[in-house]
């Protein structure tokens, strides 16, 4: 029973897809490892056959994540990148994408270089914070991808001025929504008509598993919704069992994590720019900044402004390594939304596969590193940061 459009998510994220179990009442549901199931007869079965086509404790996550992102359906992959290519496999051979600039470098390298070589896709990456080049890139577009806020320069993206863009040119959007999770904003509402996550950050939020997800809107083309969980079989996409369960127990803590990150997120955004110049910090980024060139829009359709900072750091390349490596509790290491803080260097790690003049042309230099603010206590992660960056 879904309890969509009654609670808020805060009570959605424990309830939705974690209904008693009929058979015995247990409050968490049983999880099914069984790749195959019984047959009553010719085309007679209990609504399963074979666990790639349908597995009881898939259902369940995806019925939570549809209902997360108030969506007619969500599907669960293997990864962030398993439904990202998933989702591309909808579209036709030599299809137009339109893609925002700022992307992580696993999707650029998705979009940019393995889609054309296996579809012949035509992909133009395009600043979707310019609605004038958007509005002139996006005509005979088939699909406009796009973060927000971006990886890893936290650009915000208005998504009701995309939503219209592409409803103009009859594309489908697609909004990969990873570094605000459901807690921080539903693009669907907004007028998208798909939106992707990595479900390793935010949504599982301990670092223990790899997922990804595509919800679909109930406004979406007709078909767009079958045509993906027809492909996730197709394909073999599906995420494992055991990750279906560990993700839907990791969903029930989702909106205390994000609250307690995205709050310690804005309080060291702060203290950082205060102290910036004592820290050695050139620029801090951060959506809930009031410097943030997308701050007005962020206030308009997010919740919070995120869990992830940017910053640009004085004093070189040798510098930049010496604070990655003096954190104790900001782990050197890549990935985010987890209840562990990280730190990361974009240009040599999670944006490596970007082309340099790429990473040069929007400003990925070796001066820029991300944090991933997690749920530890806010004033010794403040300490934390304070005492790495005062080392000189
Ligand atoms: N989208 C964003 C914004 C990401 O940051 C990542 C990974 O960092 C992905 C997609 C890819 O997800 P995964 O690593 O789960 O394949």
């Amino acid at each position: 029973m879904s309890v969509k459009n009654r609670t808020s998510l805060a009570t959605r994220v424990i309830h939705s897809g974690h209904e008693p179990d009929p058979a015995t009442g247990a409050v968490v549901p049983p999880l099914y490892t069984a790749t195959t199931y019984v047959q009553d007869g010719i085309g007679k079965n209990r609504g399963y056959d074979y666990s790639r086509s349908g597995n009881p404790t898939r259902q369940r996550v995806e019925a939570c994540l549809a209902d997360l992102e108030n969506a007619q359906a969500a599907f669960v992959f293997p990864s962030g990148l398993s439904a990202a290519s998933t989702m591309l496999a909808t579209l036709k051979p030599g299809a137009k994408i339109v893609a925002h600039e700022d992307l992580y470098g696993g999707v650029y390298r998705l979009l940019a270089q393995v889609g054309p070589a296996m579809s012949g896709c035509k992909v133009d990456l395009v600043d979707f914070c310019d609605i004038d080049a958007l509005t002139t890139a996006a005509k005979g577009a088939d699909l406009l991808w796009f973060e927000t806020p971006s990886n890893p320069l936290l650009k915000i993206v208005d998504l009701t001025a995309v939503a219209k863009i592409a409803r103009e040119v009859d594309a489908i959007t697609v909004c990969d929504s990873t570094f605000a999770s459901p807690c921080g904003q539903l693009p669907l509402d907004h007028g998208i008509d798909v939106v992707m996550h990595s479900a390793t950050k935010f949504l599982g939020g301990h670092s223990d598993l790899l997922g990804g997800v595509l919800s679909v809107s109930e406004n979406a083309k007709d078909g767009l919704a079958d045509r993906i969980g027809y492909l996730q079989n197709a394909l073999g996409a599906v995420m494992c069992p055991s990750d279906c369960a560990l993700l839907l127990r990791s969903l029930r803590t989702l909106a205390l994590r994000v609250e307690r990150q995205t709050t310690s997120a804005a309080f060291l955004a702060e203290k950082l720019t205060a102290n910036a110049a004592d820290l050695g910090i050139a620029e801090v980024i951060y959506p809930g900044l009031a410097t943030h060139p997308g701050h007005t829009i962020a206030t308009r359709q997010m919740s919070n402004f995120g869990a992830l900072i940017s910053l640009r750091l004085m004093g070189g390349l040798d510098r930049v390594e010496r604070v990655l490596t003096a954190t104790h509790l900001f782990h050197f290491a890549v990935s985010l939304g987890s209840v562990e803080s990280l730190i990361q260097h974009p240009a040599s790690l999670t944006h490596a596969a970007v082309a340099e003049e790429h990473r040069e042309k929007i400003s990925i230099g070796n001066d820029l590193i991300r944090l991933s603010v997690g749920c530890e206590d806010t004033a010794d992660l403040a300490a934390d940061l304070e005492a790495a960056f005062s080392q000189r």
